[in-house]
């Protein structure tokens, strides 16, 4: 048996109703308790993730989860957690998990589109869905089985694994004005942003976000995005650089628990729905989470940072990176048949879904302002 995988036999004692009958002379039957040993099987199950130790809010969905896991089942299901300070491979977990040297992992499904192309669109896109939109169309629109299409022939399962909300545009050092500002400029975007980032003439890179502010402060790159208020100002950035932009990229950036397939399909149905819904739980609560720090250092970032500049891209920029995306799409659905399939499912849910958001969110957020 996979050492990573043990399923230890322990025993436990229950204590269960055995029927003492009685017989005879009309007498009722009667119960007494007794007590028998029954053998009660454990899972210990290591994962690993892309973030530092102690990371917050990413790293307290990992956490959350393992916890709910262990007291669901009673505490059958133990989840040893190793971060990237101790397996060294931040973004080797695609290929960690796929082997089987972790049953579990958690990451951005969008780092992986170097390997496998189509894992891109189960993060976010641009110009794309929000958070609640998303998950309607994970959960609800036909995004999960999309996904597992894509990671199925790798050996894994994916599950959506906790969302950012709407992402800042990143952290500046000098103002963009034009489409000419971006051309050149060193920039740490990872997905699909980053594609279309180049195609305006930018040189993206991604960088794991243990190095982001040195990079940023020696002018490795010129600028970076990250995620928002709720984790950019605990790492630094705006003592380096001092414009923050308003986003267009992530609009609700969806992390991913990874399940190696097999160890997957090897669980009893029971330990597999425990593991699902503290999934399911844990990814939602991270958005929470996220929406709460976010409201809470935004509130205190003007007062205590008054230098942070913050601007939105102007509209010739939008447009420009708007005109890049529709035609780098395009060359991908044209490309694969299974990226057609879910750029298709996506467009459809992302109208249909828009059209609701406006009517309800946006129709109540502008009836709001009016108001004194
Ligand atoms: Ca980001």
């Amino acid at each position: 048996m996979n050492r990573l995988f043990r399923k230890t036999a322990s025993t436990v004692t229950l204590v269960v109703l055995a029927a003492l009958t009685l017989t005879g002379c009309g007498d009722t039957q009667k119960t007494a308790p007794t007590a028998i040993s029954v053998p009660v099987e454990t899972y210990n199950l290591r994962l690993a993730h892309t973030w530092p130790t102690k990371f917050p809010i990413f790293g307290d969905a990992i956490h959350n989860m393992a916890e709910m896991a262990n007291k669901m089942s009673n505490g059958r299901i133990n989840i040893t957690i190793d971060s990237k300070n101790k397996h060294k491979a931040p973004l080797g977990i695609f290929d960690m998990v796929k082997s089987g040297q972790y049953d579990m992992g958690h990451s951005g499904s969008y780092y992986w589109k170097g390997k496998v192309p189509n894992t891109l669109y189960f993060t976010s896109m641009p110009f794309g869905m929000t958070a609640m939109e998303q998950y309607a169309w994970f959960y609800h629109g036909g995004g999960f089985d999309l996904t597992q299409k894509v990671y199925a022939p790798h050996n894994m399962v994916s599950f959506p694994g906790g969302n950012t909300g709407n992402q800042m545009g990143g952290w500046f050092q000098k103002e963009i004005n034009s489409i000419e500002d971006l051309q050149g400029l060193k920039m740490r975007i990872p997905g699909f942003a980053g594609e279309v980032l180049a195609k305006v003439g930018a040189k993206p890179t991604n960088i794991p976000a243990g190095e982001l502010y040195t990079a940023l402060e020696r002018g490795t790159i010129d600028a970076l995005e990250w995620v928002g208020p709720s984790l950019d100002l605990r790492m630094g950035f705006h003592k380096i650089a001092p414009y923050y932009y308003t986003g267009w990229h992530e609009p609700g950036s969806e992390l991913q628990f990874m399940f190696n397939k097999e160890k997957w399909g090897s669980l009893p149905v029971d330990i597999q729905e425990i593991l699902r819904v503290a999934m399911r739980v844990a990814a939602y609560d991270m958005y929470a989470h996220s929406y709460h720090e976010s409201a809470e250092n935004w509130a205190s970032m003007k007062s205590e940072y008054p230098n942070i500049q913050v601007k939105s891209f102007p509209t010739e920029v939008l447009q420009a990176m708007k005109s890049a995306n529709d035609e780098l799409i395009a060359e991908r659905a044209a490309a694969d048949p299974l990226a057609k399939e879910i750029i298709e499912s996506q467009t459809a849910y992302l109208k249909k879904a828009r059209a609701w958001t406006r009517i309800s969110d946006q129709s109540y957020y502008e009836a709001m302002e009016q108001l004194n």
